[in-house]
């Protein structure tokens, strides 16, 4: 059997086939961090979690990298609003990320990147396109000059010149209206690092050029990201890497996801119109939320639906119950004496089995897989009163752990306390806005400081109280 996935360079589905035999590179582009991640953020790094999980549990080795854009104009525009330190904006909501994908369970990522931490690297491969012709300076800025790579558009299937008569551009230092920024001079109050160029910071584009080329080489498996993402991110990093190293394709599979809509439009900080995964974990199993997403096919756009969320809870509590009874019917099991696993679950196992690889081959088509494991729960969940052996009840067992790895439910309590630990916060947060109300300074203050000596910071916004893991700067 074969893993087919829809290639948006190619807009068909290939045969799966990685540079390096069985090892996958994969990198997907991760948040800027200038607000709380929502659960179109959620939507996307979930759907990446399954396809990674997915391809270890086919036996492929996986090196996964998630970059966090933490230099940026919307990072430095809204800490200026609020007369903060930029980097220091950047890293609380580095944290938060951080602490959202430990809640929804995402355990995938091998690395996370941050731009703040490759500035060397970004230098080094800017420099290279100086030399090689394709990028120029202008006073102290650096623009990638798009005539020199006859290609660019490639992804996004459009032409320079369409681009050019599209899109107006007040700066006239350029070229050509579509180049575009790899380096920025520093204006006042804006953070900065040395460079040939003078003071000054990356662009967005260049940052995960720069962080790929650094450690997967010029050429890698896997990129993924938002739908969003497809033109001008990623058209600009292809010209980048492609132009800096000669090596081309600078990879072999792009794989964009849906976008997640609320209310008709794309959900997005920028628009403002988000539910935060913290706000929904309040009120739901991150489990659920990887099963709603699951429900669709990760290229199809969706309109976020709360009611879909519980639904998905159903569906969990339900494949956990069947799942239990089994485990505990073989931790109590003392029937050491069946011979060989018990037909009917044998074929049935099969079935459910040969439909969830044929369907996540299928350029990871995770309702059908789904499907066949909820099937399967419903076939097997009568022979709970069958008196089974422990060879028939380990295959189970161990058949729904393998749905449950790629999947990323059914984890054991232990390793879900991280929302225990939100929940027990969620009181004591409550308790302080009560103080809070009531005029009781004293009690809310003293509630601010345990949790600060115990490395918790607390930040009153006007949508009430947020918490982060303090650090020796915040
Ligand atoms: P951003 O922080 O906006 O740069 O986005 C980080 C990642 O989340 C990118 O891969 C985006 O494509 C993705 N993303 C942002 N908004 C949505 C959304 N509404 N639905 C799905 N993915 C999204």
């Amino acid at each position: 059997m074969v893993l087919r996935v829809y290639n948006t360079l190619s807009r068909s589905v290939e045969g799966f086939e990685p540079v390096r035999g069985k090892r996958v590179r994969m990198f997907v582009c991760g948040p800027t961090v200038y607000d709380f991640s929502h659960v179109g953020h959620a939507r996307t790094y979930l759907a990446y979690d399954i396809i990674a999980r997915y391809l270890r549990a086919r036996g492929y080795s996986v090196f996964y990298i998630v970059n966090i854009t933490d230099i940026d104009d919307k990072i430095i525009n809204r800490a200026n609003a609020s007369g903060e330190d930029p980097l220091l904006l950047a890293d609380k909501f580095t944290k938060d990320f951080f602490r959202d994908m430990e809640a929804l369970g995402i355990t995938s990522v091998n690395l996370y990147a941050k731009a703040s931490e490759h500035v060397p690297e970004i230098i080094d491969q800017i420099t290279t396109l100086i030399g090689n012709g394709h990028a120029y300076q202008v006073d102290g800025d650096v623009y990638f000059d798009v005539s020199k790579f006859p290609e660019y558009g490639k992804l996004s299937r459009q032409n320079i010149e369409q681009l050019s008569v599209h899109r107006i551009d007040p700066d006239s230092r350029k070229r050509n209206v579509v180049d575009f920024a790899l380096w920025k001079s520093q204006k006042p109050g804006e953070p900065a690092w040395d460079s040939p160029w003078g003071k000054g910071r990356p662009g967005w584009h260049i940052e995960d050029t720069a962080i790929t080329t650094t450690y997967f080489g010029p050429q890698y498996d896997i990129h993924g990201g938002g739908l969003d993402l497809v033109f001008p991110h990623h058209e600009a990093e292809i010209a980048q890497a492609e132009a800096a190293t000669g090596v081309k394709p600078l990879v072999r599979y792009w794989l964009h996801g849906g976008l997640l809509n609320i209310a008709g439009e794309r959900m997005g900080k920028s628009i403002g119109n988000f539910v935060t995964i913290q706000d929904l974990l309040k009120r739901h199993d991150p489990e659920a939320l990887r099963l709603y997403y699951a429900m669709r096919h990760y290229r199809t756009q969706l309109e976020f639906d709360e009611g879909g969320v519980a639904q998905a809870e159903e569906v969990l509590d339900k494949l956990r119950s069947v799942y239990n009874q089994f485990k505990s019917l073989l931790e109590g099991s003392d029937t050491t004496d069946e011979k060989s696993v018990d037909e009917d679950i044998k074929r049935l196992t099969t079935v459910a089995m040969e439909g969830f690889v044929v369907a996540m081959d299928d350029d990871f088509n995770t309702p059908r897989a789904l499907a066949t494991m909820i099937t399967y729960a419903k076939d097997i969940e009568p022979y709970a009163n069958r008196k089974l052996g422990e060879q028939s009840l380990g295959l189970i067992v161990r058949t729904f752990d393998y749905f449950g790895e790629v999947f990323g439910i059914l984890r054991p309590l232990n390793v879900r306390q991280g929302k225990t630990f939100e929940q027990l916060l969620g009181v004591v947060l409550q308790i302080r806005e009560d103080a809070r109300k009531r005029g009781d300074w004293k009690t809310s203050d003293a509630i601010r400081d345990h949790l600060k000596s115990i490395g918790i910071g607390l930040e009153d916004t006007s949508r009430g109280a947020r918490w982060y893991l303090a650090s020796a700067k915040s």
